[in-house]
């Protein structure tokens, strides 16, 4: 079996992305636990209580997550659903936010033990922002339709790419993955879900040339409502990607 990918180097071998997932939940999920590393509540969203888990299906060179998303297995805290809950409801209260998130790594990992918090969530009144790269959306038509009965979950979903090149040089998932982030978009659509899309189009890391065919896939899927366009920060963790990857980027926005 192929050494399990980490960050992106120079001379990475791109990997099939369902089957990092697979091997991601092997790790971080245990009999309905997952792994997390912090729970507390942050600014964005106007305030939003977050839990932090461990473990994505992509390899983003852009990624702020920390060391955690390339080596799961060093985390050692698993949490059942009903404790996630609670912490994130305790977190809530204390600073007084209506929003719940999970966040950190790809949440849709461990798909029984998210749907577990959902159904907890759905027991109050209580937002809770569901972020995602779309690679299991597009996969598994069921687990969205499995969605609908929320009330109050939200969609996020964050494209990376706009092409299979971009797709694959920027988080290492092999470029004939990269309908399934589109694929998952169709799959939300039809099920009639709440969400928006956001893109990592920053025009240091993303070709204009590139953004445009994004644009217009987004179009002919039928999708023409917000589109949260992202700006890559320099935080410790995007840099070191960043680097390790070979570019070099932060170098030439400070030089402009
Ligand atoms: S940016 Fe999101 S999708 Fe990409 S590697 Fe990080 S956590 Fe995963």
């Amino acid at each position: 079996m192929e050494s399990y990918p980490r960050y992106i180097t120079q001379n990475f071998k791109p990997f099939d992305p369902l089957e990092l997932a697979k091997r991601t939940e092997n790790i971080v999920c245990k009999g309905g636990l997952k792994k997390y590393t912090k729970f507390y509540c942050t600014g964005v969203y106007r305030g939003i209580s977050t839990g932090y888990t461990v473990g994505c299906c992509l390899r983003c060179i852009f990624c702020w997550v920390n060391w955690s998303r390339d080596f799961p297995e060093k985390e050692k805290d698993f949490y059942s659903p009903e404790q996630v809950f609670d912490r994130l409801v305790y977190n809530a209260k204390k600073k007084n936010v209506p929003r719940l998130r999970i966040s950190g790594g790809e949440p849709t990992l461990g798909k029984e033990h998210l749907l577990k918090v959902l159904d907890l969530v759905n027991t109050t009144d209580y937002l809770f922002i569901l972020e995602t790269n779309g690679i299991l959306f597009g996969d598994d038509k069921d687990y969205v339709s499995k969605l609908k009965k929320y009330k109050n979950v939200y969609i996020r979903l964050c494209l990376k790419a706009g092409t299979p090149k971009g797709f694959e040089k920027r988080t290492g998932a092999k470029s004939e993955f990269f309908e399934l982030p589109y694929l998952g978009i169709k799959n939300l659509i039809s099920a009639n879900l709440k969400f928006h899309i956001a893109c990592m189009n920053d025009p240091i890391l993303m070709p204009q040339v590139e953004d445009k065919i994004m644009k217009r896939k987004l179009k002919k899927l039928g999708y023409f409502d917000y589109l949260e366009e992202e700006f890559c920060d320099p935080y410790f963790t995007s840099v070191a990607r960043l680097e390790k990857a070979g570019f070099k980027i932060f170098h030439k926005r400070n030089r402009s």
